[in-house]
């Protein structure tokens, strides 16, 4: 995969846990519990690759979609201030999405396909993935057309990737379970489906303060280890 390119996350430890950082033609979940940072994470990406190469961007602009009315513009400024980009036209470089229900969300991504190119994306952000799916089909009985909305999506995603040599990250829940997942009495939500759809999947959870750790689990290229950064007035920092 000659023309893969990566998007720093702004912190040492991480890129190298990722193998340089955020892939291009690839899918990354960020997975953890609430207040852990998967969507101060997307801040800091959405800002990130707009840096040019040389400091660890792709001198590009980002899709963000939002599912959970999380965005906070001032938090973009506080990052591109520290990051030494002008805040204003940082924010300009981030297309904004609210997306409203499941369906909404996946039209606005198969629209989005016809400016990637002209508009120089280089990154698609969902925040969060599955928390409209879940509302939308509660319960076992709609376990099935759930998960096969969600695989469509997911396929979509990747094909976009794909496509056009830009990354995708995706934030997700965890849900309670019975059984112990890699020393959490949590797993992602999703299941098979997005397990399988996500080329990377990165687990993130609270330390001391504003410290965290992350984790990559479900990948057989990767080493068992942990990166740790922190949270911020300017963002993620090692
Ligand atoms: P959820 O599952 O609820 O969406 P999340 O993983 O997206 O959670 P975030 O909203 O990314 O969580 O993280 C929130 C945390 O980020 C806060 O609890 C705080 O620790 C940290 N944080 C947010 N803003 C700042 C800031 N300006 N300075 C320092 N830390 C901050
Ligand atoms: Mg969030």
């Amino acid at each position: 995969r000659r023309s893969v390119k990566y998007i720093s996350t702004g912190v040492k430890a991480l890129d190298e846990l990722l193998g340089g950082g955020i892939e291009t033609r690839a899918i990354t979940e960020l997975v953890g519990e609430f207040g852990v940072g998967k969507t101060q994470l997307c801040h800091q990406l959405a800002v990130m690759v707009q840096l040019p190469e040389d400091k660890g961007g792709l001198r590009g602009k980002a899709l963000y979609v939002d599912t959970e009315n999380t965005f906070r513009p001032e938090r973009v400024v506080q990052i591109a201030k520290y990051r030494g980009l002008d805040p204003q036209e940082a924010l300009r470089n981030i297309l904004y999405a609210r997306a409203y229900n499941s369906d909404h969300q996946m039209i606005i991504v198969d629209e989005a396909k016809k400016i990637i190119d002209s508009e120089g994306i280089r990154l698609i952000v969902i925040d969060s993935l599955v928390a409209h799916f879940r509302a939308e089909y509660p319960g076992r009985e709609n376990l099935a057309e759930r998960q096969q909305k969600l695989n469509h999506f997911i396929g979509q995603l990747l094909r976009i990737a794909d496509l056009y040599n830009i990354a995708v990250v995706f934030t997700n829940q965890v849900i309670a379970q019975p059984d112990v997942f890699f020393g959490n009495p949590q797993k992602p939500a999703g299941g098979n489906v997005v397990a399988h759809g996500a080329t990377y999947r990165l687990w993130l959870r609270k330390s001391k303060e504003n410290t965290r750790i992350a984790k990559i689990f479900d990948s057989p290229m990767h080493p068992e280890k942990e990166a740790l950064f922190r949270i911020a007035e300017e963002g993620l920092l090692d």
